[in-house]
This record gives structure tokens, sequence and C-alpha cells, in this order.
């Protein structure tokens, strides 16, 4: 029995035709032998919609309650897929989270996945049923519903393939693949054929909205290949692979852009041992992601600290900073919200020398200024101003020769 997991997002099943079509290409599987687990999303912009409706109510939800609303969502799309697939002459089974033991901690809205019991879909599967899961969804030992963060669907796919011990794990969008770039900023952007674990991982991070993260780390962890391709067509994707198993070899595999973040600087800090522990402690207990540090160098014992985070944490972000500011007697803040992040990402500048400068020179031509910098293993990001964004994304891109 060669088991398929196929994962569809919200634009896949947007709508009741596009759902007939989910059905049909399910079926086209299973008419050739495979056994089908599939995995469903939200129809359309749904989680997003709920989000508003509970914010017409309150603009601090409970977090269990705020689960209870979202993970209805999915509930829709995997029943309508089974009755789609049903109309098609095949047995399905539709499963909530819970259903299929997708057990996971207590951490309401974002959720992590503790266990699968992959017991009631082998049975099913055994019985020559299409099993569908709704995604983005599980349960705790209590029995409360909990979510696994937005776009986690992707989650339920990667793990329930681990579960199962799929043979194939598709995820269905509504773009080809993996682009060099997005192809709405860079016409010329091309789809690759592979990419790494790790590549992946860092275009997700640094703002490739493609596939939700963490899903990317499990596949990684258990070595799960993965192949991101449209639900509008039956074109090849993307595949994402360990290292050892790309064929190409590319120095840069991408250039990504995230417009989601802000800036705050801690101006006239204290330059003594410990400030900067406190600082970030306080941050991260709420739980804030601080991305970018920078700190200048220290004049008269006073130096500048900046850090980004992501835009929608500003306000909290921006009270702790202050509170903090007052405690350490550090001079002020500085709220910067116009900023862009340009990254590069390939596994290849591991092993050639000046990529980062090449990346430099392709702003400095277009006399764009950089403002922050940061480097990983596998990418460099630069801070510039918003306003040059897309500009910056097309020099570099085409500095690279990423283009068709
Ligand atoms: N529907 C959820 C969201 O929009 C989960 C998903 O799409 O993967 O985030
Ligand atoms: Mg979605």
């Amino acid at each position: 029995m060669k088991i398929m997991v196929q994962k569809f997002g919200g634009s896949s099943v947007a709508n009741p035709e596009r759902i007939k079509l989910v059905a049909e290409r399910v079926v086209s599987y299973r008419k050739k032998g495979w056994s089908m687990v599939v995995v469903v999303s939200a129809l359309g912009d749904t989680t997003d919609e709920l989000i508003a409706l509970a914010g017409q109510i309150t603009d601090d939800p409970p977090a269990r309650e705020m689960d209870m609303l979202l993970s209805t969502g999915e509930q829709i799309s995997v029943a309508l897929l089974a009755m789609a697939i049903a109309e098609l002459g095949y047995r399905a089974i539709s499963f909530t989270g819970a259903q299929v033991g997708i057990k996971t901690d207590k951490t309401h809205t974002k959720a992590k996945i503790i266990d699968i019991d992959a017991n009631r879909i082998k049975n099913e599967l055994g019985g020559g049923k299409v099993v569908i899961v709704a995604g983005f969804q599980g349960v705790t030992e209590d029995q409360d519903i909990t979510t696994l963060g937005r776009g986690g669907s992707d989650l339920t796919a990667v793990a329930l393939a681990k579960a199962v011990s799929a043979d194939a794990c598709e995820i269905y969008t509504d773009v080809e693949g993996i682009y060099t770039t997005d192809p709405r900023i860079v016409t010329e952007a091309r789809k690759l054929k592979a990419i790494t674990y790790d590549e992946m991982l860092e275009m997700a991070s640094l703002g490739a909205q493609v596939m939700q993260a963490r899903s990317i780390e499990v596949a990684k962890k258990f070595d799960i290949p993965l192949h991101v391709r449209s639900s509008f067509n039956y074109n090849d994707g993307t595949l994402i692979l360990k290292e050892a198993d790309i064929m190409e070899d590319f120095v840069i595999s991408g250039v990504t852009l995230n417009k989601n973040e802000a800036k705050i600087t801690v101006c006239d800090v204290p330059d003594m041992p410990g400030i900067a522990a406190k600082i970030f402690k306080e941050v991260s207990k709420s739980g804030i992601n601080v991305d970018t540090i920078v700190q200048n160098v220290s004049r008269k014992g006073y130096t500048d600290l900046s850090f980004t985070i992501p835009l929608g944490d500003l306000a909290k972000a921006k009270s702790l900073t202050e509170k903090i500011t007052k405690f350490i007697k550090a001079g002020g803040i500085l709220v910067d919200k116009d900023i862009a992040r340009v990254s590069i990402v390939g596994v290849g500048m591991k092993t050639h020398p000046g990529v980062a400068a090449k990346m430099f020179e392709a702003l400095a031509q277009k006399s764009i200024n950089i403002s922050m910098i940061t480097t990983s293993e596998i990418s460099i990001s630069c801070i510039i101003n918003k306003k040059n964004a897309e500009k910056a994304v097309r020099a570099v891109h085409a500095k690279f020769g990423l283009g068709k």
C-alpha cells in the first residue's frame, strides 16, 4: 500500500468548483492505486474572516476561544471535500484533528504537535477510503481544541506524512512552486526545480510565504521530501529536499522581501554589562520575536541599540521598550515602520566567497542605503527603506543572474 499525503491550501478550495477539482485530482491518484490522505485548509480567506469577526466582539479574545472559532474553518472544507469525492463514486471520510488523534500541547493559537495516533487513519486507508483531515488543528490532553499557528495545515500534512510513513507528500497551492523571487515583483523570476530544507526554511522565515516555517523544520527533521505545486494545473512544482539530493548548483537560490517588520531604536543606553540582557529578556518574555539586533559603537559610556520585530507586535513592543527604557535610564526610543528586509538565500554561499559584496554592490548601484545587515550561514539580509523595497529586489535578482 503506497500512501500519498496531499495538502490543499485555502485558495485551492476557495469555492465549490475548486473543491470539485480537488476531488477529481485526489480521485485520479486513488485510481492509480495510491492510498490517499488529504489535508485541507479553510475555504479561501475564511480564517482571516473569522479573525475579523472575533475582532468585532473584542480586541483581546481568549486564546482558547479563538481556537474554537478558527478550527471551524477547516471543518467546513473537509466535509465538503468528502462529499465531492463521494459524488465521484469514491469512498471518503472526513475527520477533525481531534478525531485522528493529533495531540498537541496547550499553547493555544500556536500549539505544537506532541503525538499523532495514526491507527484510525490507517484503518480507514486499509478499508479503501480516502481520508480527509482538517488542517491546522489538534487537541490537548484535556480535549481542548488547539490550532497550530497561521499556515498550520502545512504542518498537519508533514506530521501526518511522518505518522503514516507516507511515500509522497504534495503541497498544493496557488503558485506553481518556489520561485527565485516573487514573480509579481520580478517578471523574470524562475521556478526552482528543487531547493533544500534549509534554504526553504530560511526563505520562509525571511518572508516568502509559500509554506509555514515549522512544517519545513519537521520535514527536515524526518527527511520527508515535499513537492510544492499548483492545484490549477498538473505541472511539476518544486521539490524540497536535503542538500545531498540536490542536483543543480546555484550559489543563490532566491531573493526574499519582508515588509512586515518595524525597527525600534533605544537611544543612549548606558553601556555596561547586563543591559542588553535586560531589554531582550523582557521583550522575549512577552512572546515577541526579535530579529536583527544592531548595537552601535559606544560614545562616552552610552550606546544606541536597534532591533527589528514583526510589525504586528509593534504596539506591544513599543510600550514594553518604553518601560524598560525608563528602568535602565536610557535616553528614549525611536520607532521606524518604514523598513523592508531584502535577503538572499543559498547554500552555495557556504563555499563561494564575495557573495555579500555582490549584494551590497547591487544596492549601491541603485543608490539604496542599507541601515542594518545580518547574515546566517546561508543568507544575507539588508534592512532598507520600504520605498526602495521592490527596486532592491529587482536589482539583487538581476545581479546574481537568477532570471530566466
Ligand atoms: N486556515 C489556516 C490559516 O489560514 C491554516 C492554513 O491555511 O494552513 O492560517
Ligand atoms: Mg490559509
